[in-house]
């Protein structure tokens, strides 16, 4: 029996402009987890979640995390932990999003203002933390609202947790779900996080497979202080040399990684797997769309999902202590930290793929003969996750994404990680759902991040949905 969802649906609409306003005040809330400086803007974007839901009629707590671990004096912002409905009689869902953002500067290359959220002619809502992740997160409240308005019973009991400090490696948030695990969460029967994108602009999907990341410095330094090329060329070994050539040694312009054992680790293809990514929707266009560009590493579909879902693959992604800024200073640096991560996948392990990335960056550099120092160290280490997509968490919201937007999703797998997903299965003991919000052209973490406003009006519609047709599942 299909749940009676219209009332809800038509309250959705009519609130739309009321629930784009709602957006727009979060937006404004600059909440980058990554500055110490606007910790009390992150602050702040708590508060204003936890007065909305109270608002809302949900019980909240603000829990305090304790100290960031790299800045001693400086308080982690609070988890949001919120339940909205109380019934023994109803089945009980355990949502989670994320309140901080990525950092945005006018300067970096918006077209916009970041923190304003601003609507173009085609829909397109533009600012930080629009689609990842205030939107998905906003969206639980907004479906919650729309059914108060509509008089539509809640299906469900309603478990949220909001952190804010996704951005920045989640800080202190395992520890806590692991101890509300039997606590607030003990009577969650299944997870949903709304923090990933459909792999197009036109299809839903439902996602039950996340890479891991395991990510490095390189620290080379060599002289006390840093010197003048002009007085000092030629006379020092110099750690910038020795690192873009370590760097070098790592990964080659397709993306193959270079470091022995890797690859090895990786489970293999099987002819059913492989026969899965010929119905996905996705076309190259798409992703050149994305991209920005058609520097694609392979010219057709499936190569190019597997590489981004199910093999590893390794990013350089900057040096510290180099020098960054236009203009021709003829500084040596002293000392620089390349960074590297490498996304992992099954059945890669995490502390083999260590030993074999320190043992292999020790070897590129001793054979440089320098008489510089250098230290190799995983920043943080996150495992892959795979979930049963046959489980009633999947099967309820295949259903709600057929019944909001007509088509029946498309099961995927995704490039990046959200630890937490992991945290949640292996704490909670239950099946954990990726029911993403946005599209792909939405630009997370990139200048002009975007939401749709249809993704963002029906995505509330089938948070809603979803948890309608979670209720109706046959318990097994
Ligand atoms: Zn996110």
């Amino acid at each position: 029996m299909a749940p009676q969802l219209d009332g809800f649906f038509q309250q959705v609409d009519g609130l739309s402009d009321h629930f784009i306003d709602r957006l727009r005040k979060a937006v404004a809330i600059p909440s980058v987890s990554s500055d110490a400086a606007r910790r009390p803007d992150v602050v702040r974007m708590a508060h204003f979640l936890s007065d909305e839901l109270t608002a809302l009629g949900a019980q909240v707590e603000l829990r305090p995390l304790g100290k960031q671990p790299d800045k001693p004096d400086l308080d982690l912002p609070p988890v949001v932990l919120a339940r909205y409905g109380n019934d023994k009689g109803k089945r009980t869902i355990l949502v989670y999003g994320h309140y901080d953002v990525q950092p945005a500067e006018k300067t970096d290359g918006w077209a916009t203002e970041p923190f304003e959220l601003t609507v173009d002619g085609q829909g397109r809502m533009f600012g930080r933390g629009s689609t990842d992740d205030k939107g998905p997160v906003l969206g639980w409240l907004n479906a919650i609202e729309a059914h108060k308005k509509a008089g539509v019973d809640f299906p469900v009991n309603l478990l949220m947790c909001f952190e804010g400090m996704e951005e920045y490696g989640s800080e202190g948030l395992d520890a806590l779900i692991e101890q509300e695990a039997q606590r607030f969460f003990a009577d969650a029967e299944a997870v949903c996080i709304s923090d990933n994108y459909w792999l197009g602009t036109e299809k839903p999907c439902l996602t039950y497979g996340l890479r891991g990341c395991n990510y490095y410095s390189v620290e080379i330094s060599g002289p006390g202080q840093d010197l003048h090329s002009g007085v000092f060329g030629g006379t020092a070994q110099e750690p910038m040399t020795d690192l873009v050539r370590v760097l070098a040694s790592l990964v080659d312009t397709n993306g193959k990684i270079l470091i022995p054992g890797i690859n090895e680790q990786v489970a293999p293809v099987t002819p059913e797997e492989e026969s899965l990514y010929d119905d996905i929707s996705f076309t190259m266009e798409t992703l050149h769309d994305a991209l920005g560009s058609k520097t694609t590493i392979f010219e057709d579909k499936k190569p190019t999902l597997m590489a981004r879902w199910r093999y590893p693959s390794l990013s350089i992604h900057g040096v510290e202590g180099a020098f960054s800024a236009p203009g021709a200073k003829t500084v040596i640096p002293a000392k620089v930290i390349g960074k590297f991560s490498i996304r992992t996948v099954p059945n890669m392990e995490i502390d083999k793929t260590n030993e074999l990335v320190y043992q292999y960056v020790q070897e590129q550099f001793a054979k440089l003969g320098s008489k510089n120092t250098l230290k190799v160290y995983a920043q943080h280490t996150g495992k892959w996750w795979v979930a049963s997509p046959h489980h009633w968490n999947f099967t309820a919201a295949a259903k709600a994404v057929e019944r909001v937007w007509g088509v029946k999703p498309d099961f995927t797998r995704e490039g990046g990680s959200i630890p937490v997903t992991l945290t949640f299965e292996q704490a909670t003991g239950k099946n954990v759902l990726l029911l993403p919000m946005g599209s792909s052209t939405d630009g997370a973490h990139s200048i002009n991040e975007k939401l749709d406003k249809r993704n963002y009006i029906e995505g509330i519609k089938l948070l809603g949905a979803y948890l309608h047709y979670v209720a109706e599942e046959p318990k097994q």
